[in-house]
């Protein structure tokens, strides 16, 4: 998606060789109007699906989610890192290593939201190892749905996410995929 591409190549700053900070539009700031774009362009490569839900992880998902959501005309569920007080019945939870925070954490959404009928897309900013999508797919197991694929606003190519989510046979759809921030600079894969 080329106004992406040009989003981080102009406003994305690298940290280091894994790092890329996009806190100008997407991770602090969001920019409305370039997360709209975004949520056309998820909607347009799932379309005919039959999707009914989507499903993300807070914080930096939601937008992305949200847009897509809209232009589907689908609910938007977002799994969330702790256990709030009105989020006790029903809970189902999975555990999630966060790439940028190096812990472990538990996230959880409620059944009450995903049943058996229900054919998921799932979407998040960022796709590194994979670690919260694999959480996310294991949530969406519990409920019993299905999915219908993953939607990821910036892929790194390079860590190990895409290539595991393609050995379980599920269908990625990456907005911008990164194949190095080497040197300090992003190379675009495609
Ligand atoms: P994974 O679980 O695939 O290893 O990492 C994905 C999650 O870590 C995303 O939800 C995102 O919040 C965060 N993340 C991974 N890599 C980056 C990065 O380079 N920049 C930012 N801002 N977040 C990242």
């Amino acid at each position: 998606m080329e106004a992406l591409k040009q989003k981080i190549r102009e406003e994305g700053i690298v940290l280091s060789d894994q790092v890329l900070k996009v806190d100008a539009f997407l991770n602090h700031q969001i920019d409305p109007r370039l997360m709209q774009q975004i949520g056309h362009e998820f909607a347009r490569r799932f379309a005919g699906q039959g999707i009914s839900k989507i499903v993300t992880i807070e914080a930096s998902g939601i937008a992305p989610a949200v847009m897509a959501g809209l232009e589907l005309g689908v609910p938007v569920i977002f799994a969330r890192k702790y256990q709030s007080l009105t989020l006790k019945d029903d809970l189902l939870t999975s555990k999630v290593f966060s790439f940028t925070k190096q812990t472990e954490s538990t996230i959880a959404i409620s059944a009450k939201h995903l049943g058996a009928a229900d054919h998921v897309l799932l979407i998040d900013d960022f796709l590194a190892n994979g670690h919260a999508a694999r959480a996310l797919i294991d949530l969406i197991g519990q409920a019993g749905a299905s999915i219908a694929g993953v939607g990821v606003v910036i892929e790194k190519s390079f860590q190990s996410g895409r290539v595991d989510l393609d050995a379980r046979g599920y269908r990625v759809e990456s907005l911008a995929r990164i194949g190095s921030l080497a040197g300090g600079t992003v190379s675009f894969l495609e």
